[in-house]
């Protein structure tokens, strides 16, 4: 086992500080990677806080990991010293199932994936994740980072990325499509960058018109407020797909109105309450309401790859790790442009 510093949390109320923790020593078929960066998803702030279940103490989040290979297995192929690698929400699933099979991994039915931190790995031993300075990974469960990328800005790719980019793909969005984009955050955002390079027509639906500038620059056509009583009757029937990157309770009917015939909208994010659908609004113009949670490897390795040959990448602000306890409050307040990255340096000496 090797001894790694690490951010943790110990409890739901106080800060993540600096500890140690362990890895693995490399298995036949592991990588192990130095983290050079990862990024704080929202998800990682509901779980410390014990905002959706309790976890498991300490709890070393980070699901948007990118660092450099330092030691491969014996047996491993795709693998070798000094590639650039990631490794997003989950470090391994069944490997058995129909899902697993046909590479939906995050829908795994032999047992379920196994989160990239709280969570219990196949050696019976707790998951940590990116808020340290290395990581041991099955080779089948990392991704490559693509020399067009920088590490930084690729980092948010492997949760915020996968989980806007597999539904665009999922329901055909291409030339021509009507995208409606709920909220410009850490999602949003991507969501705004991926849509528009796979050709799409882009909308954000946002409360305010705050962002507006950012959002056309991001390659938005229109960008509308939601706190403006007319614009939902103005954008009735207006879209084909409709991503919902906000995780609050919304009105959702008035959300619904605005999907055009056989049109989608998509939940991406997990309000607190259930979801409270007016039977109208989507039996009108035969809508459809469905899910998504993030995407499979190959799906993952394919939006890496989408976007280095477009050119994009997250929006990111830089940190050390000293300062995560501050970025935890301004995620909640909203208050990041468009993700913020963990300079894990100081976690590898
Ligand atoms: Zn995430
Ligand atoms: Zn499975």
């Amino acid at each position: 086992m090797t001894v790694v510093a690490a951010y943790a949390a110990t409890s739901s109320t106080g800060p993540l500080t600096k500890t140690t923790i362990t890895r693995r020593d490399v298995g036949p078929r592991d990588v192990r990677f130095d983290i050079h960066f990862a990024g704080i998803c929202h998800s990682d702030i509901h779980t410390v806080r014990a905002e959706w279940r309790q976890p498991r103490y300490p709890v070393v989040p980070g699901h948007e990991i990118a660092g450099i290979v330092t030691e491969v297995g014996s047996e491993v192929t795709g693998f070798k010293l000094g590639d650039r690698v990631g490794v997003g929400c989950f470090v391994d699933s069944c490997r058995d199932c129909d899902n697993c099979a046909a590479g939906l991994e995050q829908y795994c039915i032999g047992g379920g994936m196994i989160g990239t931190y709280n969570s219990v790995g196949r050696d019976g031993q707790p998951t940590h994740g990116g808020y340290s300075g290395s990581i041991v990974v099955d080779e089948n469960y990392v991704l490559h980072i693509p020399e067009a990328l920088p590490l930084d800005a690729a980092a948010p790719l492997l949760c915020a990325g996968i989980t806007t980019y597999s539904p665009l793909r999922h329901w055909n969005v291409g030339p021509g499509s009507r995208v409606g984009v709920v909220g410009l955050g850490g999602l949003g955002h991507m969501a705004v960058k991926l849509a528009t390079a796979m050709g799409a027509e882009v909308t954000v639906l946002s409360q305010s018109l705050k962002k507006m500038e950012d959002g056309l620059r991001l390659g938005a056509k229109n960008y509308h407020a939601t706190s403006e009583p007319g614009t939902f009757k103005k954008l009735r029937n207006s879209f084909d797909v409709i991503l919902n990157t906000v995780s609050a309770n919304l009105d959702l009917g008035r959300y619904l109105e605005m999907v055009d015939l056989d049109g989608v909208f998509v939940e991406l994010g997990a309000p607190e309450n259930p979801l409270v659908v007016p039977p109208f609004s989507i039996i009108g113009m035969r809508r459809s309401i469905a899910g998504s949670v993030i995407g499979g490897i190959a799906e993952t390795q394919e939006v890496l790859d989408f976007c280095a040959a477009h050119g994009i990448a997250s929006e990111i602000e830089v940190i050390a790790p000293d300062y995560i306890n501050e970025a935890y409050e301004r995620v909640v307040a909203s208050d990041v442009r468009y993700r913020f990255v963990i300079d894990t340096e100081s976690l590898r000496s």
